[in-house]
């Protein structure tokens, strides 16, 4: 008998049992990756932090626990007395449970006073987000059941690879495959591609265009929804103005796809009774990402399929709470229930909840990489606490990153191994992970899921409640004002949440251990749960989706006669993220131990490059080294890289920080790149 928990990666959150022993099983009628099935070797990776360090003259040395909080406490007094409480700044992280995520909100804006908080999923999901916003007037990934996608009849997947990225996924569209309907836009032939009926290959940044095309397919081909346009939307009108100028010759000369495959994607979409169109971060980590989201977006309005029993459009949500750790008030511009920290009427709430005074609370602060741009110096961010996160290899421009956060006056890294960034840190906190604790997250379907605690942590570790509590407790903040029982914190997040949009207010721990499935909202303790959103209208007050006019830009850097090819980067299946986790799994290393470069035999031929060589591929912003694989499927134009991979390896050494306008979400997709031998 093992104890029932969830997976610590992605944003399916499969399902496993643990025993005392620490051997996973998947729960019953589910399924692993191979993430999944090793991550019990995490629990007793010999990496694992178990004492809190702090830096002397000589490095990173042990220290108590109360020595460690002390040195931050009072470094924090100190900065905020000589600089001022925006001096001091957090990032969080969007694999952190809900009731972190919850309480570094409430912490940064009570405790600390400052508005300085955003987090990774920044960097991952602020554009579909903002997208889904925009055009719905909420934003749940998926706001249906992923197992919807069983019955579907065609799919269309942008930008995502979730046959390596989360594999048991691939089930839910397995009928769809085996029937000839999934459709995959990637300029890459990954697994999902090949699993595909039609692979599309836009060269990199050109997704918004692709879009442009379909709708027009769409029109030109008479299979405009109009009863469904004229009765649930607004905006139709503008965007075809736009629409009706990339006839799909035209975005086959931008794109490089036939005209032919995007009147096929229309055509098939159309004629299906059940259709989806989901995007991946290939569309969204653009500068214009939330432009390319929207014009898929538009694609699914014209065809009716948003807010329709069997038919939709998603967002596939990438870190195992990606969806709970945008709702609850770790990110910038948001307090919990998804309520914006602009709005009056919200601060009130959230305010009386906290028992404050709603003008003590701070405004919107930067986004993640302007934050983490702005580190020592004299407007930014002098003490930064980092949980969850590893900017160090995750952030774009990551050598500059790397040197802001060494410019610091004070780097406190609460961990579970000696990241990248904890290395830099001048103190860590060894903190539980996963399976040691107790929490929630929220899954990419909006499915809130408890995740016992299912084996004892080494001693010497605390939780992220726990730290929290030291901290505000020393900076002179009622003990119980930051609980350090998960229960208790949630029990107060969903009274923050309630009559928000993401309102958590029904869901209970115990309505969860007795194993109901509640999506989001819940609004009251008897209420079922809302598995399936926009049935009855979208969440803007008039309850149509909204239509937006989006134009296709070039990608940021144009390839040039010195950066001729476009690097884009992704995951690969035995790593996660920075692969700070990843990487102490012997057993994923084993499979995915090195950073490669795909690029196509005849780029590299031309560069005297053979399967195996060492190569530099270099940006504007400095060179990635690593081995040539030699990819016949990949675009000429384009180089992959991989992003797990630390040091001299780490793909953001390259990739563009240029921000979307919107959603602040850096460029990683596309940045103009050479290729030099390495001797
Ligand atoms: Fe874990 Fe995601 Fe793999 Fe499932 S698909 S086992 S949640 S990494």
């Amino acid at each position: 008998m093992g104890t029932s928990t969830h997976c610590p990666y992605c944003a399916l959150q499969c399902g496993m049992t643990i025993s005392a022993t620490a051997s996973i099983d998947a729960a019953e009628g589910g399924a692993l990756c191979l993430k999944g099935w090793t991550s019990a070797d995490l629990l007793t990776s010999p990496a694992r932090l178990t004492t809190p360090l702090v830096r002397g003259p000589t490095g990173l040395r042990p220290a108590t626990w109360d020595e460690a909080l002390d040195h931050v406490a009072t470094g924090l007094r100190r900065l905020s007395d000589r600089h001022g409480a925006q001096a001091l700044g957090i990032m969080g992280g969007g694999g952190l449970t809900n009731e972190t995520g919850y309480l570094l909100g409430k912490f940064a804006r009570i405790a600390l006073g400052t508005p300085m908080i955003d987090y990774n999923g920044r960097f991952c999901m602020s554009s579909a987000a903002a997208a889904m916003n925009r055009a719905f007037g909420m934003d749940r990934g998926l706001p249906f059941p992923v197992t919807d996608l069983r019955d579907a009849d065609a799919i269309v997947l942008v930008g995502s690879n979730p046959a390596e990225t989360m594999p048991p996924f691939m089930r839910h569209v397995a009928a769809c495959a085996e029937s000839g309907g999934l459709i995959v836009a990637d300029p890459r032939v990954t697994p999902t591609a090949r699993a595909a009926a039609l692979h599309l290959q836009p060269a990199p940044g050109t997704d918004l265009a692709l879009a442009l095309g379909v709708l027009h397919a769409v029109v030109e081909g008479g299979r405009l929804d109009r009863a469904y346009v004229e009765s649930r939307t607004t905006g139709f009108d503008a965007v075809w103005r736009v629409a009706s100028a990339w006839w799909p010759e035209r975005v086959e000369r931008v794109t490089g796809v036939a005209a032919a495959d995007q009147r096929q994607v229309a055509e098939r979409l159309a004629r299906a009774g059940n259709a989806y169109i989901l995007t991946g971060r290939g569309a969204e980590q653009h500068s214009k990402g939330v432009d390319t989201v929207s014009a898929w977006i538009h694609v699914a309005l014209a065809l009716g399929l948003p807010g329709r029993p069997g038919s939709g459009f998603g967002c596939l949500t990438g870190q195992a709470n990606g969806q709970g750790g945008r709702e609850h008030g770790q990110k910038a511009d948001q307090l919990p229930g998804y309520r914006s920290i602009a709005d009056p009427l919200a601060r009130a709430h959230v305010a009386a909840v906290w028992g404050v005074d709603p003008a003590s609370l701070p405004g919107p602060g930067p986004s993640a990489y302007e934050l983490l741009d702005g580190l020592g110096t004299p407007d930014g961010v002098r003490a930064l606490l980092v949980f969850g996160t590893n900017p160090a290899v995750s952030a774009p421009n990551a050598a500059h990153v790397a040197e802001r956060l060494a410019a610091t006056d004070l780097l406190a890294v609460a961990d579970v191994v000696l990241s990248e960034t904890a290395a830099l840190a001048d103190v860590v906190f060894p903190v539980t992970q996963w399976a040691e604790g107790t929490g929630t997250v929220t899954n990419l379907e909006g499915r809130v899921l408890l995740r016992g605690h299912a084996v004892r942590p080494p001693e010497g570790v605390r939780t992220d409640l726990d730290v929290l509590h030291g901290l505000a407790t020393r900076l002179g903040q009622p003990g119980e004002r930051f609980p350090r029982s998960p229960e208790a914190v949630f029990d107060e997040l969903r009274r923050a949440s309630r009559g928000g949009k993401a309102d958590y207010h029904g869901v209970t721990y115990a309505r969860l251990r007795a194993g109901e499935r509640l999506h989001w909202p819940v609004p009251e303790p008897d209420h079922p749960g809302t598995p399936r959103v926009f049935l009855d209208g979208f969440a803007h007050p008039d309850g149509r989706a909204r239509f937006v006019p989006v134009r296709h830009q070039p990608p940021d850097e144009r390839a040039d006669a010195e950066y001729p090819l476009f690097a884009t980067t992704g995951r690969v299946l035995a790593q996660y993220q920075s692969g700070a986790q990843t990487r102490q799994v012997a057993r994923l290393m084993a499979v995915a131990g090195e950073m490669f470069a795909e690029i196509h035999p005849a780029v590299a031929a031309r560069h005297g490059l053979a399967e195996g060589d060492p190569v530099r591929v270099v940006s504007r912003r400095g060179g990635v080294l690593a081995k040539v694989r030699l990819t016949p499927g990949i675009r000429p134009d384009t180089v992959f890289l991989p992003f797990h991979f630390p040091g001299s390896h780490r793909a953001n050494l390259v990739t563009n920080p240029a921000l979307d306008p919107l959603s602040r979400m850096p460029e990683f997709k596309v940045c103009a790149v050479r290729l030099e031998r390495v001797p």
